[in-house]
């Protein structure tokens, strides 16, 4: 076949449905193809319409080049039929990895960007790495994208914002690839690209500095000035890979490799596996962990700091790990956070709080003073059946809604969503209390309290640790305290180490607090008999104190 303009073949009857694209061509007899070609998109387009082909197949680089305008034609989208797109490589072999990037239908791309979604993306890759197979000279790089702190610029502008954003970002670096080369959007902040013809490490890091420098310039969103950044991984084909998942896998672990180290990309080595490979195994492992049971909850006492005696406890997560042991939730909340698990295994926390709140309950009738607080994750407070869950653990559990204490920090606030504001309200309205936890660390505007139904500040640990050595420490422990009791809220102290803290938080006001002062999270038999303890004590002492 000449190439002179845009050529395609149009196929009809079986043929259209065949799934061997160079099969289906080479088996085009030079009649057929004689007929069947054509020079003029317009009459391609007009074919496809009237139904006369079923399906275009496009030969010629010219064309495969004109391809993202015409996905853009609203006929063309109307029109839903496949159209494929066979490049002509010069040794006359038609590249089939830009099959499926012209073959898209609505549901395959994705509506912000205009990009190929992952699935899409992932014939395309399977493709080239299928040619690469059969072809030892062909090559090619595969880059993973992924913008730094993309979250916050979402939580704090806005999806609609943040959606613009991204297709601003998508047209950019796209205008800085080739034709040839594909891009889609994986996911909410990451885009893969296919690098043709690229072998070599120093040729793949060549582009990756164009993208890069694409997203050096600031972007204007609703006339706000953004700047962004991203982090890239690079995978080399080289023969190395014959599935399209496992070369993705390791564009990915060396993106991870680049943010962990500041670097704006990494190529992939062998030697990141084993690393990539345990953060992937313990994500694997969390799916498991609350289907299997190995999470357990640990209550530190929450006390008067005069007498030492329990008014309630915080709930603490742990993950009982078959292997790890006790793995602490500042490992495993962030990735439970990532991947979404958070939200089962935080209804989890609600329910096995409240269950073992009625249980103490139904023990002890002095138990029914005790109050149990449960912290909760930004992901779990946009649920909007978050209430309709802690109604259900309550009621399940006997417990009162005003013994229950949820904990949610001043960044949740600042999302701000309608939903959030919503659930909030919806929370107070059963009756539960709400803590700021680790007050004065975030950004919460002094307005939130008011417009947000909370009744306590816990004052952060690193005020309370640093409250006998530092002026400034006191200071704000000061402050908050005032603004506290000005504002008819509770104050509890987190993290109360020594008895020097705790005699400055008592000047200065401070009558609640927790920490290993007085207690560790605690297994709930051992924290219960601290409770008890403590209330026989009160009782000895009783007499001495009137
Ligand atoms: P947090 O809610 O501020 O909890 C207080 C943390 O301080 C706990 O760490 C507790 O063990 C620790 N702590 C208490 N007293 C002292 C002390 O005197 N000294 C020191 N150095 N530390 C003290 P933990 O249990 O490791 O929890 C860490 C964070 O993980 C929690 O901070 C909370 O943000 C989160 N977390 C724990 N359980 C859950 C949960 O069920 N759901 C969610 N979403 N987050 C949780
Ligand atoms: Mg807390
Ligand atoms: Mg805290």
């Amino acid at each position: 076949m000449t190439s002179a303009g845009p050529k395609c073949v149009l196929v009809k009857g079986d043929r259209a449905r065949a799934k061997d694209l160079k099969e289906l061509v080479s088996s085009l007899s030079e009649d057929e193809s004689t007929t069947l070609l054509q020079h003029d998109m317009e009459a391609v387009m007009a074919a496809l319409e009237s139904g006369e082909a079923e399906r275009a197949i496009v030969l010629d680089a010219g064309a495969v080049a004109q391809l993202p305008e015409l996905l853009d034609d609203p006929r063309f989208r109307s029109l839903r039929v496949p159209m494929l797109a066979l490049e002509n490589g010069a040794d006359g072999v038609p590249a089939p990895e830009r099959a499926a990037a012209a073959s898209l239908v609505d549901e395959d791309k994705d509506p912000v960007t205009g990009l190929p979604s992952r699935g899409p993306f992932l014939r395309m890759l399977q493709a080239a790495l299928d040619r690469a197979e059969n072809d030892t000279s062909y090559r090619f790089a595969l880059l993973l994208l992924d913008l730094d702190r993309f979250k916050m610029v979402n939580e704090s502008l806005g999806h609609e914002l943040g959606d613009e954003l991204l297709a601003e970002i998508a047209a950019r670096l796209r205008g800085r690839l080739r034709s040839r080369d594909a891009i889609a959007r994986l996911s909410g902040d990451e885009f893969s690209v296919i690098i043709e013809g690229v072998g070599e490490a120093d040729e793949a890091m060549n582009v990756t500095e164009r993208l890069h420098e694409a997203l050096g310039e600031p972007f204007v969103v609703s006339r706000q000035e953004i700047f962004t950044a991203g982090s890239i991984g690079i995978a080399l084909s080289q023969g190395r890979y014959s599935r399209a998942e496992p070369m993705l896998r390791d564009a990915e672990t060396a993106m991870y490799r680049a943010k962990s180290r500041g670097a704006v990309c990494e190529v992939f080595a062998p030697e990141m596996r084993s690393r990539a490979f345990e953060a992937l195994r313990l994500e694997t492992d969390l799916r498991h962990a609350l289907e299997r049971g190995e999470f357990v909850l640990r209550y530190q006492p929450i006390v008067n700091l005069r007498t030492g005696q329990p008014l309630g406890f915080e709930a603490l997560l742990r993950w009982e790990h078959p292997i790890r042991g006790t793995v602490s939730p500042a490992t495993f909340i962030p990735l439970a956070e990532e991947t979404g698990l958070i939200v089962p295994i935080g209804r989890w926390v609600v329910e096995e709080a409240c269950r073992q709140l009625g249980q103490w309950r139904r023990g002890d009738p002095a138990a029914h003073e005790l109050f149990v607080a449960v912290n909760l994750s930004r992901l779990q407070i946009r649920e909007i059946g978050l209430a309709a869950e802690v109604e259900q653990a309550l009621g399940s559990s006997g417990v009162p809604a005003s013994k229950l204490k949820l904990e949610i920090t001043e960044s949740m606030l600042m999302q701000d969503s309608e939903e959030t504001a919503a659930t909030l309200h919806r929370l107070r309205e059963l009756g539960v209390g709400m803590s700021l936890d680790d007050f004065g660390t975030g950004y919460s505007s002094l307005s939130c309290l008011h417009r947000i139904p909370i009744e306590t500040l816990k004052i952060d640990r690193s005020f309370v640790s640093n409250i006998d050595q530092d002026r400034d420490s006191t200071e704000i422990v000061d402050t908050i305290v005032t603004l506290a009791n000005r504002l008819g809220k509770r104050v509890i102290a987190e993290g109360i180490e020594t008895t020097e803290q705790l005699d400055h938080l008592i000047d200065l006001g401070c009558w609640l607090g927790q920490g290993f002062l007085f207690a560790a999270p605690l297994a709930p038999e051992e924290a219960i008999r601290l409770g008890e303890r403590a209330r026989r004590r009160e009782l000895e002492e009783a007499p001495a104190v009137l």
